[in-house]
């Protein structure tokens, strides 16, 4: 959060060293190495000994892993798919790209679990409930993920899950199964070389099953279920911890709002920037680049010989590739050695394995580097000491997954520390208020609510004081005013006015060519485990002002005295006048303000400002209307509001569609009830929709056309000839088609697709690719009219 961050007063405080400590050739232990020094919160202490109901399940995980629970392995599935869904489809309309790791299918695929909707009932019968930890998250590369089921018939549970297993094996003829024991469980292990199945299947304890796809964390789990390691050290259960308790206390277990849970704790995330993990990571993706370098120099070299090549030395030869993979600086940083792989379309190292499913981080720890890899590291440390502090705080995520509802609800836990949360604390503080309570025209498409600490800013504002302190001048639009009025302000914020604010979107065709869907998957995709290209918190903020410029808004605040608040509009009044009456001329910028009254068709006083500034006009307008005070950016807003307020269509006005004329009841919703509250309504959605749905459109062919260079780079390769080779291709047609599509998935390690639901179709000379929906980088196609596949808004 930069934005953030650059308010934090703790930024001014004392200059960092940043100086190496270490010479860049000296070789550094990483467990001599410290991690960021910021404080743990006093758990036992929040705990107050309260004992909230705790899964076993959570008993059963190291307290340094993520953890996942859920009540049903069905909802977990859901949440995969939605997960897939929704990433998928934001990242197509954020970054224009067609491309989808299928991370769930992936992970499902190595853990030999099957998850046909035919399944779910048995799953429901036998599961009774299910959980995901791991010690890192980079699942996208390749990480540990545990799956533990508690089960209700394990009979038939193990029937059916042996049966995935030895399908696993079948569909793979490179698996081996092995069997072994690891602090007296037994497990049993089918793996194969490039890892697309890799599973260890044991039942630790009676009713509890464990699918791990990788050794090192199985033997995490298993060590935490026992309570000790092999060597007799004890282990810390998750569980057993009084901050995963606090978090329980805040959101319980059994609450009907919770299809699955998901907790990041404080050793989590002191791992995740631990030196450990860091560094081991940074060694990872240099190779796991080099992996990649060397499948494109082998799609090169094919291209060039019609022929695969045989080895690295021999892509070195060719010219292909920058040097030999393996030596100097295009060796493994962790000392792997690297091969090309049984198919040449990657590299595969020792260590790190193979470029399609990396080799999770805990079976490779770091444990020496060298003194520049450790300055880099302290360099890291003293920033995040600095800027992130307030990272440190664990996370709880509640879920909520139906057809009809996504619902994600996160709690931010109270820092000690001065930090950005305790200022959003304070700013949002005070009882929880059931929110958006205000009427809602038809056309509100998006409100966002917030419950404020209204006490505090009175003080910000100095408000109260100088509604005491008379003869005090004060000033409004740069007029000095007296303290009568002063007093009234301070009366209206704390009197006359609720604790709440609301912003809203309004349904409009939009001004600029601004793209809102875009903006959307910017705003709700940032962060999203995109690697270095995940967004802060900086771009949500610009693309919500964004936003703001491009729509019709307003704000909306609850009136707790209707008296109060006209009292203090009316004496506005005046001053607003005067400064209407003054040109603001010769000044350093030549504005004028403009300000009148008038009257909605429904009866209230309203008020327009303008702020003139030629030849631009920037205007708002405000009235009260019923227990409501409304500043809006365009007056037929007050009018809907009004005539939402009386449960009556308002007058049509400006031009605005008939459709915009009705109301729609008073949203009381118990579920809203909280500090802060957003609510796309997009059943509200029909001025903007064409637009939306066009530039929806639109971003989905830029993103299908993204994927034809890495399609026709694969055909070139697939169809050239070795010199003095004739005759056709051993494939053509479709079969064609789909082998250039499943070579490019390989060498880019995603799926390439069009999301209109188009196919690829390679030219008959080879060289182009087309889709059939979209056309080609050159001469590209768009769907006009039609509603796009994927829209789901
Ligand atoms: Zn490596
Ligand atoms: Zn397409």
């Amino acid at each position: 959060m930069p934005i953030a961050a650059a308010v934090d007063p703790t930024l001014t405080r004392g200059q960092a060293n940043t100086q190496p400590q270490y010479r860049p050739g000296e070789s550094v232990a990483v467990s001599s190495l410290a991690g960021p020094s910021v404080k743990s919160h006093p758990w036992e202490r929040m705990l107050a000994g309260r004992r909230p109901d705790i899964s076993p399940l959570a008993r059963d995980v190291p307290d340094d892993f993520y953890f996942v629970e859920f009540r049903t392995l069905t909802r977990l599935l859901d949440a995969f798919d939605a997960g897939d869904l929704w990433g998928t489809h934001l990242f197509n309309q954020a970054y224009r790209e067609a491309d989808t790791a299928g991370v769930g299918e992936r992970l499902k695929r190595q853990l030999a679990i099957e998850s046909d909707p035919r399944l779910r009932p048995f799953y429901d019968l036998v599961v009774e409930e299910v959980a995901v930890a791991g010690s890192d998250p980079f699942v996208r590369e390749g990480s540990d993920v545990t799956l533990l089921f508690r089960v209700k018939q394990p009979e038939i549970f193990h029937a059916r899950m042996d049966a995935f297993l030895s399908d696993a094996e079948r569909a793979h003829a490179d698996a081996r199964r092995t069997t072994g024991q690891y602090l007296g469980v037994a497990y049993v292990q089918i793996e194969n070389p490039e890892r697309d199945v890799s599973v260890i299947a044991a039942d630790p304890e009676p009713g509890l099953h464990l699918r791990s796809n990788s050794l090192a964390a199985f033997r995490r789990v298993v060590a935490a279920i026992k309570g000790k390691t092999e060597d007799g050290t004890v282990v810390r259960r998750l569980g057993d911890t009084a901050e995963f308790a606090y978090a329980r206390t805040l959101m319980p277990r059994g609450d009907e709002r919770e299809d699955g849970f998901i907790y990041l704790s404080d050793p989590f995330i002191r791992r995740l920037v631990g030196p450990e993990l860091k560094l081991t990571e940074r060694r990872r993706l240099v190779c796991y680049n080099h992996l990649r370098m060397i499948g494109h120099a082998s799609l090169l070299f094919r291209t060039e010989h019609g022929r695969w090549p045989d080895s690295l030395e021999e892509l070195a030869r060719a010219g292909d590739a920058p040097g030999l993979f393996g030596e100097g600086a295009l060796s493994c940083p962790d000392g792997g050695h690297y091969t090309l792989s049984a198919d040449k379309t990657t590299g595969v190292c020792s260590r790190h394995g193979h470029a399609l499913h990396l080799t999770p981080n805990v079976e490779t720890p770091a444990a020496q580097v060298t003194g520049a890899e450790a300055n880099e590291y302290h360099a890291f440390v003293e920033d995040y000491n600095r800027y992130w502090r307030f990272y440190f705080d664990p996370v709880a995520i509640r879920l909520k997954v139906s057809p009809e509802q996504y619902r994600v609800e996160t709690i931010i836990l109270p820092l000690i520390d001065n930090s950005v949360y305790t200022s959003l604390a304070s700013a949002l503080g005070g009882k929880p208020e059931a929110l958006d309570s205000l009427p809602v025209p038809r056309r509100d498409i998006f409100s966002a609510s917030f419950r404020l600490n209204k006490e505090k800013y009175l003080d910000d504002l100095g408000l109260v004081e100088k509604g005491a302190k008379p003869g005090e001048p004060a000033y409004v639009f740069g007029h000095p005013t007296d303290a009568a009025m002063n007093a009234k302000a301070a009366d209206f914020v704390s009197r006359g006015l609720g604790n709440q604010v609301g912003f809203h979107l309004y349904d409009a065709h939009p001004t600029f060519d601004l793209n809102t869907a875009s903006l959307l998957g910017w705003l709700f995709g940032s962060g999203v485990g995109h690697g270095a290209r995940s967004l802060g918190g900086e771009e949500f903020y610009i693309a919500l002002a964004l936003t703001s410029l491009n729509s019709p808004v307003y704000l909306s605040f609850p009136v707790r005295d209707a008296k109060v608040v006209d009292d203090y509009l009316t004496q506005l009044d005046t001053v607003l006048s005067v400064a209407a009456r003054n040109e603001r001329r010769g000044r350093w910028l030549d504005f004028e303000y403009d300000f009148y009254k008038y009257q909605l068709p429904t009866g209230e006083t309203a008020r327009a400002f303008g702020l003139r500034l030629d030849p631009a006009r920037l205007r708002f307008f405000w009235a009260r209307v019923g227990s409501g005070l409304y500043v809006a950016s365009k007056p037929f807003i007050l009018e809907d509001l009004a005539g939402a307020a009386q449960g009556q269509p308002p007058s049509v006005a400006q031009g605005q569609p008939a459709g915009a004329s009705q109301t729609q009841a008073a949203n009381v919703d118990a579920d809203a009830t909280g500090h802060a509250l957003v609510r796309v309504r997009a059943q509200n959605w029909n001025d903007v929709l064409p637009d939306y749905r066009l530039a929806w459109a639109e971003n989905e062919r830029e993103a299908c056309l993204n994927n034809l260079a890495a399609l026709s780079d694969a055909a070139r390769a697939l169809s050239a000839r070795a010199a003095g080779q004739t005759g056709g291709q051993a494939l053509s047609g479709e079969a064609f088609d789909r082998a250039v599509v499943e070579l490019a998935d390989r060498l880019h390690g995603t799926h390439h697709f069009c999301p209109e639901g188009g196919t690829y179709h390679v030219s008959p000379d080879g060289r182009t690719v087309s889709c059939s929906v979209h056309g080609t980088a050159d001469a590209p196609r768009q769907p006009v009219g039609a509603r796009c596949a994927s829209c789901r808004i």
